[in-house]
């Protein structure tokens, strides 16, 4: 059995996605898992802190279900079959449909809803930038709870996000 020796203590942020994402953590690794997450020390204590949510990101990473990989359905929505492919494979598809609809509609027509898991502020960015370069259409959904999706694409799009072309 291994001792507490084995636990490596890494200083990182906190990847939950909330829209703040930036909480300083320590992260117990063993091995290549985390075991734990705690506040990261900061010379002003009252920045040392982690919320449930932050605690909880470790059922998110480990969890049974969660993806790790791009799928492709196979057959109908909701049928729920799906295969695995590779990341070139996904890219590929993404950007042929970017292609399809910018070229009929105009780069305007692709809009970025962000929220939700994956937008939280070291992300945007990303998002923001990719909006920026391609002349497309950054939509905000924030302000409509937590997420803001799937409320905000209703608000603001008038159906449910993501809606997927065919
Ligand atoms: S600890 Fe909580 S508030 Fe801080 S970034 Fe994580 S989820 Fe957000």
């Amino acid at each position: 059995m291994k001792s507490n020796n084995d636990v490596k203590k890494i200083r990182t942020a906190c990847p939950a996605h909330c829209g703040i994402d930036c909480c300083g953590i320590l992260a117990h690794v063993k091995g290549d898992q985390v075991i734990k997450l705690e506040p990261a020390d900061f010379p002003d204590k009252r920045d040392n802190r982690i919320c449930l949510r932050g605690l909880s990101s470790l059922d998110i990473t480990y969890h049974p279900d969660r993806l790790k990989y791009p799928m492709k359905r196979t057959g109908k929505r909701g049928e729920g079959k799906f295969e695995r492919i590779t990341w070139a494979e996904a890219y590929e598809i993404v950007v042929e449909k970017f292609k399809k609809v910018s070229m009929q509609y105009g780069w305007k027509s692709i809009g970025w809803v962000l929220g939700g898991p994956g937008a939280g502020t070291t992300k945007f960015g990303a998002y923001l930038r990719l909006a920026s370069l391609t002349q497309s259409t950054r939509v905000s959904a924030w302000g409509y709870g937590d997420a803001g999706l799937p409320c905000g694409s209703r608000v603001i799009l008038g159906h449910q996000f993501p809606y997927i072309l065919q």
